[in-house]
């Protein structure tokens, strides 16, 4: 059995951030009977690690300074390198957060290692193996490698999170960490949201909320409602702390400089040319539940979908439940059933 260390950065918040815990399942189903590791960086990342107390971690690092607040390449993929060297486990599992993933080839480069991204399960038989799929979720991949150490990123939602009981955690072993002077060439100096600053997409939110062209279209009094439209949406998304899926037709308007709303783009987009993303529950929307649409909902475990058309795709075996009803009215009742 291999040494497999968890390594994190710690949130914004200076916590850590869910998918962690489930990378540290996949750790934990990977060390087998071998001794587990976890390793954390960022500001905070001391306290963040004791969120880690009773979850089976042998050996704790961390890499804890106010220079790693923000999430930089060079401080970044140094204190990670630093970390995953004091381990010396042989199978490091990452997060597959924006932030790890920006820096994971390089500090597999780093180590001399190998890196693989998007795994989805672990398996031990013969020694460890990822899986992960390729060509949008057709082909599904058991992979090998002889570099070590092997990173695995392991994508948000594929296992369920370890549950720490409290127990005494090992003490936490400081690593220094050579960062470059003044934090290298990147300075930061804020953050600037690509659309409206609303931030619309929420991989940890139990519900995915999915706006399609329908709320665009010209309604029952033969006109488009756009402005209403984007104030049930918006309104729900921030009641319900949502994370908000969009149809391609719907932001491909977007696309089009047509007036649709203004906090949707591209990366909203579910389906077969978008994302599929792993959310406990997901309410479609005007959204008529095409084949290229609902496929992006493979990991959806509960669906429910509102159209006023009874013969939509969601009713031929695609939803759970499908509410035949006109949507703006639905969603008022809701918002005002959440403002309540
Ligand atoms: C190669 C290829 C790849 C594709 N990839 C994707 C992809 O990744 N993702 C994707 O989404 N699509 C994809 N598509 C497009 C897909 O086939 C559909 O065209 C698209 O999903 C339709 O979007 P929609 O359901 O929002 O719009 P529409 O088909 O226009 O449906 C609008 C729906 O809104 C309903 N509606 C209107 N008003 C109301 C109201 N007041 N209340 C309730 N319901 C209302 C209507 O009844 C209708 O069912 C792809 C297509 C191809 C060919």
């Amino acid at each position: 059995m291999d040494t497999v260390l968890m390594l994190t950065h710690a949130d914004a918040e200076g916590a850590l951030p869910r998918a962690a815990l489930e990378a540290l399942t996949a750790a934990r189903a990977l060390a087998g009977g071998g001794a587990l590791h976890a390793a954390v960086f960022g500001k905070g990342a001391a306290k963040a690690a004791r969120a880690l107390a009773g979850t089976g971690v042998a050996r704790l690092l961390v890499a804890d300074s106010d220079d790693l607040a923000d999430a930089r390449y060079a401080t970044d993929a140094a204190a990670a390198t630093a970390l995953a060297k004091a381990s010396a486990a042989p199978v490091v599992v990452v997060p597959g957060t924006s932030r790890m993933l920006r820096v994971v080839a390089g500090v597999a480069e780093r180590l001399g290692g190998g890196a693989d991204t998007h795994v989805t399960g672990v398996e031990t038989d013969g020694g460890p193996a990822a899986v992960r799929w390729y060509y949008r979720q057709r082909i599904e991949a058991r992979l090998r490698r002889k570099e070590r150490p092997w990173v695995l990123a392991i994508d948000p939602g594929a296992f369920t999170a370890a549950t720490a009981d409290g127990a005494a955690l090992p003490e936490a072993e400081a690593v220094a960490v050579t960062l470059p002077e003044g934090g290298g060439r990147t300075r930061v100096e804020g953050f600037r949201s690509p659309t409206s600053g609303e931030q619309t997409i929420r991989p940890d939110a139990q519900l995915l909320f999915v706006a399609g062209a329908g709320w665009t279209k010209k309604q029952a009094d033969g006109k488009p409602h756009p402005e209403k439209a984007e104030e049930l949406v918006l309104g729900f998304m921030r009641a319900a702390g949502a994370s908000l899926g969009s149809s391609k037709s719907l932001v491909d308007q977007a696309g089009e400089g047509q007036k649709v709303f203004r906090f949707m783009t591209h990366l909203n987009q579910v389906g077969q040319t978008g994302a599929t993303p792993r959310h406990a529950k997901g309410l479609a929307t005007c959204c008529h539940g095409e084949e290229p649409h609902v496929v992006g909902w493979r990991f959806v475990r509960e669906r429910r979908a509102v159209n006023l058309d009874a013969s939509c795709g969601w009713a031929r075996g695609k939803a759970d439940v499908v509410y035949v009803a006109d949507a703006f009215a639905v969603m008022e009742k809701v918002n005002a059933l959440l403002k309540g």
